[in-house]
């Protein structure tokens, strides 16, 4: 039998094994960060109109610049953030994680390296290593808030080309303060000059603001969003990014041809015009966080604060176990491999309710 060892993979491949949170069939998956609400009815209709019209025309290629996206996509941004970007700020691809892979095709690769400061999204290291750019783990406090003081030095120290800043973070849901990231980007300015990449993908849960504003003036700043959460739209792949109109020119350099299909185009766009009644689950959801967050407390067990739309909670002498045991009770949660912690995403109040009954019922027997 051949395995992937007998085939000529690239060194900095072998052995390893790919990105995947376990797909199980449980009646409550809170597992994966993802919006627990189906897209309405109206919208649904309205993307079978509009993705019926591109059907028309798919034996032409989409539109390769998918302009009409991009515009509404950069209204989005502006009527959500106060800060005006337009179209040629704005960039598109199949989920922010193409997004973040065409920033590492343009800005890291072989002979370059990337930071960030972990835990975080475990795909940035991933993505750099598809791409052949070194990694560099930079610290975290104990806290999970980022210590400016050691990140700088890591910057100094190592001149990556390319600096991924997760706010709010997974898997903790810890806010970044904007101070820190501009302190960070003077780091990098300094260093090296390198990219400043703000992975924004659960801004709208936040308490606090979008650091687009800090785009003014810092060309080496780009801010990374997605539709997979707050519009619900996980299916759809859909992420973007805002950014000095070089750095939009510069990903064109890596981008496939018609990378965007006509139909991922007309559903975007589609989902954008609903816009108003997709972030009014958002409202509702951050209140179920914000529950899930006192209901935890008041069960006994530790939370970090979070900002995004999933909760991190512990402290558990054998994190795995306790993730197994939460999963014997007909819910899945996520270990993401952060000794001591869990993960839950925030459901609707129906899972969240079948969560909190499962780890208070749980804790009983950890005590
Ligand atoms: N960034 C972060 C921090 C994420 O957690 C995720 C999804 N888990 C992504 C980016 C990628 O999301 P998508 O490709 O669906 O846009």
């Amino acid at each position: 039998m051949t395995g992937i060892d007998d085939l000529p993979v690239r060194d900095e491949l072998r052995g390893k094994s790919p990105y995947g949170a376990p797909q199980l069939d449980v009646p409550v998956r809170l597992n994966t960060n993802e919006n627990p609400y189906p897209l309405p009815e109206a919208l649904v209709d309205r993307i079978a109109e509009r993705v019926r019209e591109a059907a028309r025309n798919l034996n032409r290629y989409p539109d390769r610049d998918a302009v009409d996206l991009r515009t509404q996509l950069a209204r989005y941004l502006t009527d959500t953030s106060g800060y005006e970007v337009g179209l040629a700020n704005v960039w598109a691809a199949n989920g922010s994680n193409e997004v973040l892979q065409q920033l590492l095709q343009t800005f890291g690769g072989p002979g370059r390296t990337a930071i960030g400061f972990e835990p975080s999204y475990s795909m940035h290291g991933l993505i750099a290593r598809g791409t052949g750019t070194g990694w560099i783990s930079g610290p975290r406090r104990e806290d999970f808030t980022i210590d400016l003081a050691a990140a700088e030095q890591a910057i100094a120290e190592h001149r990556p080309d390319v600096v991924f800043v997760t706010t709010p973070n997974n898997p903790t849901g810890t806010a970044v303060p904007a101070e820190t990231v501009l302190a960070l980007y003077e780091a990098a300015q300094a260093a090296r000059p390198s990219m400043v990449v703000v992975d924004e993908a659960y801004i709208e849960f936040s308490h606090g603001d979008s650091l687009l504003p800090l785009l003014e003036g810092r060309p080496h700043l780009v801010v990374s969003r997605t539709m997979s959460k707050a519009f619900g739209a996980a299916g759809l792949r859909l992420g973007y990014l805002a950014a000095h109109p070089a750095v939009v020119d510069a990903v064109q350099l890596v981008r496939l041809p018609y990378h965007l299909s006509a139909v991922t185009q007309a559903t975007a766009l589609a989902a954008l015009e609903h816009t108003d009644t997709l972030l009014k689950y958002v409202e509702q959801l951050k209140s179920e966080r914000d529950r899930l967050v006192a209901e935890l407390l008041a069960a006994g067990y530790e939370v970090t604060a979070s900002d995004a739309n999933f909760v991190q909670f512990g402290r558990f002498a054998d994190a795995h176990d306790v993730w197994r045991r939460i999963l014997d009770r007909g819910v899945l949660v996520r270990d993401n491999g952060v000794p001591g912690w869990l993960r839950v995403t925030a459901g609707t109040p129906e899972e969240n309710d079948a969560f909190l009954d499962a780890v208070r019922d749980l804790k009983k027997e950890l005590d």
